[in-house]
């Protein structure tokens, strides 16, 4: 059987010179990077007045069985391309610490990917690069002022800004800096975060042109002052500095599907720690460019979905006209408690008991107002009657629910799916936001905990409650709520799989992000840093010398 690598080194690429015409860019609007990638800029968005419509894919709660959302939105862009609507698909940078570690790649899978797969995976364009530089040079900066007579008073025990790296490395998570006698710097405690959980790449993804991103980059709190003050890099200084860092980084980067739907992949922010879906420069230009936009909000509809329909649609300007839930049976069965290497024999009681998991996400997507559909993602050992059981069950939700074999035959896989999602689309929408911009921190996390993750209540621990007493004194109890939670549970303990019932939400700390404008609720034990497992992807990657790649996928 033909690996995601194979496929996507087998394919006939376009030059990026004909995605670029056919996706209705003018030759001041692109350049070139290689063959096949280009970054692209479009000049006054906010002139064009035409908008495409929005398709948000998201899915149920992962499980190690795979749920397959970015080949999803690659076939049905594919699909929707091939029943002759003009369609870009927009989506996130994967990011190479995963690809190395559990996860592997994020182009999609099968005959439903985005290609140059190997270079999207890893480099690309070199957007993650320059944000780990601008994230260490921030650093630097800030332990160098430290340094130098510390004017800002800066209480070193009391920093936020770590240092940033795109790889797994639990080793780093926590580090003593400044050893070395008075000549190597200020010692202190530091640690690294992985470089999608920069505030920077929120940043970035965020940023409406240069000028937005340095006055984000200006709000930055970096830590305190020996006051308890917030200490922020417009006090530093160094805005200017670091957003010239980015000026590439802010592009778009503009490659093509195996079947040449033109795609821009841009930004990869985690959907715990921050928004979890590609740059809004990225989905503007597409909805700009397109009649149809596929794109992509990470992990389950609880934490990718919600932020994007709470958090991003408001500064995106654009409610998405279908929301695609994902689902597969092999998923649901692990749901309902079935263990993954039995799942390829059928199994209708673990299916049944699973269904659950995928009802709460059709009831807390509909409350939003916007048309849902199901997108069952086909795996060959599916049979029939499990297929059935799922689309027999969303009917009673009145969602229907399509199988997609995007994996096995692209775009042709997705025919149906693509149908049902014009016809969705066009259906009247009714958008209701979870809660009002100016309720209190805690009022918007009730509201998430209540209708979305179907919990109980929130409790805070004294650390929390302390720090919402003092972030009123500053003005941020009213920010939008990023919430960092596990993502194979609708409660925030990762074992809790299915519908959990009755659970609370435990929030240990927030984390302010003043530069990307929300607060992170951190809640169980969710990482910054990511650790690699006993088998990482690294130990099957290889490549020879006519730059043949196996085991990336
Ligand atoms: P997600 O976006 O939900 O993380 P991906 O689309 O990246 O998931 O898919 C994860 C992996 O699962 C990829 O390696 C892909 O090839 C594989 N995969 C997805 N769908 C299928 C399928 N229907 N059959 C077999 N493998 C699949």
């Amino acid at each position: 059987m033909k690996t995601d690598i194979d496929i996507a080194q087998a394919a006939d690429v376009w030059p990026i010179e004909k995605i670029a015409q056919q996706a209705g860019l003018t030759s001041d609007e692109w350049e070139p990077y290689g063959r096949d990638k280009a970054k692209i800029q479009l000049h006054d968005l906010t002139k064009q007045q035409k908008l495409g419509k929005l398709i948000l894919v998201t899915s149920i709660n992962p499980t190690p069985a795979g749920e397959g959302k970015s080949t999803v939105t690659v076939g049905l862009a594919d699909a929707l391309v091939s029943q002759k609507h003009k369609t870009m698909v927009a989506l996130r940078e994967p990011s190479l610490g995963p690809v190395m570690g559990l996860k592997g790649g994020a182009t999609g899978g099968g005959y439903s990917q985005v290609v140059p797969m190997a270079d999207i995976n890893m480099h690309f364009t070199g957007d993650f690069h320059a944000l780990t530089s601008a994230h260490n040079t921030l650093a630097a900066l800030i332990d160098n002022s430290l340094y130098q007579g510390n004017p800002l008073n800066l209480d070193p025990r009391r920093m936020l800004w770590k240092r940033a790296l795109d790889v797994n490395d639990r080793a780093l998570r926590h580090i003593t800096i400044g050893l070395g006698g008075p000549t190597s710097g200020v010692p202190r405690e530091d640690g690294f975060d992985i470089t999608v959980a920069s505030e920077l790449m929120a940043i970035l993804t965020l940023s409406k042109d240069l000028e937005d991103m340095k006055d984000r980059i200006s709000r930055i709190v970096v830590g305190y002052n020996y006051d308890k003050e917030p200490v922020t890099v417009a006090d530093l200084g160094f805005a200017g500095a670091i957003t010239t860092l980015l000026k590439d980084a802010i592009k778009p980067n503009l490659v093509q599907t195996l079947a040449h739907t033109p795609a821009l992949i841009h930004g990869g922010p985690f959907a715990n720690i921050a928004q979890g879906t590609n740059s809004i420069l990225a989905t503007k230009s597409a909805l700009h460019l397109a009649d149809f936009v596929v794109t992509e909000a990470g992990f389950g509809a609880d934490l990718g979905g919600e932020k994007f329909l709470d958090f991003k649609v408001p500064l995106l300007g654009k409610v998405p006209d279908t929301i695609v839930i994902v689902a597969t049976v092999r998923a649901l069965k692990m749901h309902g408690g079935e263990d993954k290497k039995n799942l390829s024999t059928p199994n209708i009681e673990a299916l049944q008991k699973g269904l659950a998991n995928l009802g709460r996400h059709l009831k807390s997507m509909q409350r939003y107002g916007v048309p849902v559909v199901v997108a069952i993602n086909q795996f060959t050992a599916d049979t029939d009657e499990e297929l059935n059981m799922v689309k027999t069950y969303a009917a009673k939700f009145d969602v229907p629910a399509y199988i997609a074999d995007v994996w096995g035959l692209g775009g042709d896989g997705a025919q149906e799916l693509a149908t049902g999602v014009v016809s969705a689309a066009d259906e009247a929408k009714n958008y209701q936001p979870l809660y009002q911009p100016d309720d209190d921190v805690l009022v918007k996390i009730e509201h998430i905990v209540h209708d979305i993750y179907g919990g109980q209540g929130v409790e805070l621990s004294d650390k929390a409650t302390k720090q919402l007493q003092t972030f009123k004194k500053y003005g941020w109890d009213k920010l939008p709520v990023i919430m960092a939670k596990t993502q194979y549970s609708l409660s925030d303990n990762p074992n809790k799989i299915g519908a959990p019932e009755s659970f609370n939400i435990h929030i240990r700390e927030f984390i302010p992000k003043l530069g990307a404008g929300f607060l992170v609720a951190l809640t169980g034990s969710v990482l910054t840093m990511p650790g690699l497992p006993k088998h990482p992807a690294a130990l099957d990657i290889d490549i020879d010398n006519e730059n043949h790649i196996i085991g990336l996928n």
